[in-house]
C-alpha cells in the first residue's frame, strides 16, 4: 500500500480551508550558518500546534457517512490526540481520546477543550489501547492511527506540495522522523515533483524506531527512552502497512542527532528566529547547526511542532542544563 503524488493534490484540495496555510521563510542566521539558502516551513504555527491536523482532517473527511455517525478513537495524548479531538469536532464527529491515569491533568484538560471525550483507563497506554480497540470492537468506533494510514500520510504530503511551490530549485529537506508518516507523504510529493530534491529524515539518537527499522530491512522493536524530542519516540509497529516500505523506498538518508544538539535547535530558534518550538520540531535546525545537512544548494526545515512545556523551553533558551543532554554521554556510541 502506497500514497502517490495524485492521492497528495487531492487531500491538499480536500483540507483547504480547514487547516492554516503556514509560511515558508528565509532564515538569514542559518543562512550565515550554512552558507547557503535556508528557508524554514513554519508548521508549528499550524491550528493545534502541529501538522497532524492535516493527516486527521483529511483522513475524517474520508470516512463514510455510517462511520461519522460511529465516531474515531484513538490512545494519542499527544499531538494526533489534539489534532483528532479538533478536527473530529468540526465536522461534528464524536472524538474518544483513551489515556492512562497517569497522563498529566493539563493534558487531559487541553484535549477536552479541543472537544473530545476523554476516557481514562489503567496505568499505561498499553492499557489505553486496549480499550481503543474494545472501544472499536463493541461500539463500532473507527480507529484513526497517528501515522500508518495511506489517508494519514497523504494528509501529511500536503506539506511537500507546499514547501516544493515555495522552493522549487530546493536541493534538500529536512523531516523531523518518528513513524514515518510525515516523511513518507512528504518524500512521495517531493520525489514526484523533483526527483532531485533530497529527502532527509531525522530522528533523536535514542530510541529512533525507524532507523533502527531501516538498518534491520524489516520493522522492529525498539525501547523507548526519555528524549528533548518526546513527539519522535514510540515504535513504527511491527505490523507496518503504509510507512517503513515507503520511507525505505524514498528517503535519502536519515540523521539521528543527540540532546544536547536538539536544545542546540530549540535555543537557535527561539533567539534568533524568535520562534517557540518543540524538540521534535527542532531537529532540522539542530542538524544544520550541527554540520550534518549536504550544503550544496538551498535547503528547507520542516518546523513540524510547537507543544513544549514551558518550563522546559525557559530552561533551554537560558542555557540551563536540563535531565536530557546528560543522557548522551549515556549511551555515546548512538549520540554521534
Ligand atoms: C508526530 C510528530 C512528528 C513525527 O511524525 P511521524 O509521522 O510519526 O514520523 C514530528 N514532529 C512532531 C511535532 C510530531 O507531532
Amino acid at each position: 500500500m502506497s500514497v502517490s503524488l495524485s492521492d497528495i493534490r487531492a487531500a491538499a484540495q480536500r483540507i483547504a480551508g480547514r487547516i492554516e496555510p503556514t509560511p515558508t521563510v528565509l532564515s538569514a542566521s542559518l543562512g550565515a550558518v550554512a552558507g547557503v539558502p535556508v528557508h524554514l516551513k513554519l508548521e508549528h504555527r499550524q491550528s493545534t500546534g502541529s501538522f497532524k491536523l492535516r493527516g486527521a482532517t483529511n483522513a475524517i473527511l474520508q470516512l463514510s457517512v455510517a462511520e461519522k455517525a460511529r465516531g474515531v478513537v484513538a490512545a494519542s495524548t499527544g499531538n494526533h490526540g489534539r489534532a483528532l479531538a479538533y478536527a473530529a469536532s468540526l465536522e461534528g464527529v464524536r472524538a474518544v481520546i483513551c489515556m492512562s491515569r497517569l497522563v498529566p491533568g493539563n493534558k487531559v484538560a487541553e484535549i477536552e477543550r479541543l472537544g473530545a471525550d476523554v476516557r481514562i483507563v489503567g496505568n499505561s497506554q498499553d492499557d489505553a489501547q486496549v480499550e481503543v480497540e474494545r472501544l472499536a470492537n463493541e461500539d463500532g468506533l473507527v480507529m484513526l492511527p497517528p501515522f500508518d494510514h495511506p489517508h494519514v500520510v497523504a494528509g501529511q504530503g500536503t506539506l511537500g506540495i507546499e514547501m516544493m511551490q515555495a522552493v522549487p530549485d530546493a536541493a534538500t529537506i529536512l523531516v523531523p522522523l518518528s513513524g514515518g508518516g510525515l516523511a513518507a507523504g512528504i518524500a512521495a510529493a517531493v520525489n514526484a515533483i523533483n526527483p532531485a530534491t533530497r529527502v532527509i529524515g531525522i530522528s533523536m539518537a535514542r530510541g529512533a524506531a525507524m532507523k533502527a527499522s531501516l538498518d534491520a530491512g524489516r520493522p522492529v522493536l525498539v525501547e523507548e527512552l526519555p528524549t528533548l524530542a518526546d513527539s519522535l519516540g514510540g515504535g513504527v509497529g511491527l505490523d507496518n502497512r503504509v510507512t517503513f516500505a515507503m520511507c525505505r523506498d524514498l528517503l535519502d538518508d536519515v540523521l539521528l542527532l543527540g540532546e544536547a544538539e536538539i536544545a542546540d535547535g530549540i535555543r537557535h530558534l527561539y533567539e534568533q528566529e524568535r520562534e517557540v518550538v518543540e524538540g521534535a520540531g527542532a531537529v532540522g535546525v539542530a542538524a544544520i547547526l550541527a554540520g550534518r545537512v549536504p550544503l550544496d544548494g538551498p535547503v528547507v526545515a520542516l518546523i513540524s511542532g510547537r507543544n513544549i512545556d514551558m518550563t522546559l523551553h525557559r530552561q533551554i533558551v537560558n542555557g540551563e542544563p536540563t535531565r536530557f543532554e546528560a543522557l548522551d554521554s549515556a549511551n555515546p556510541e548512538r549520540a554521534a
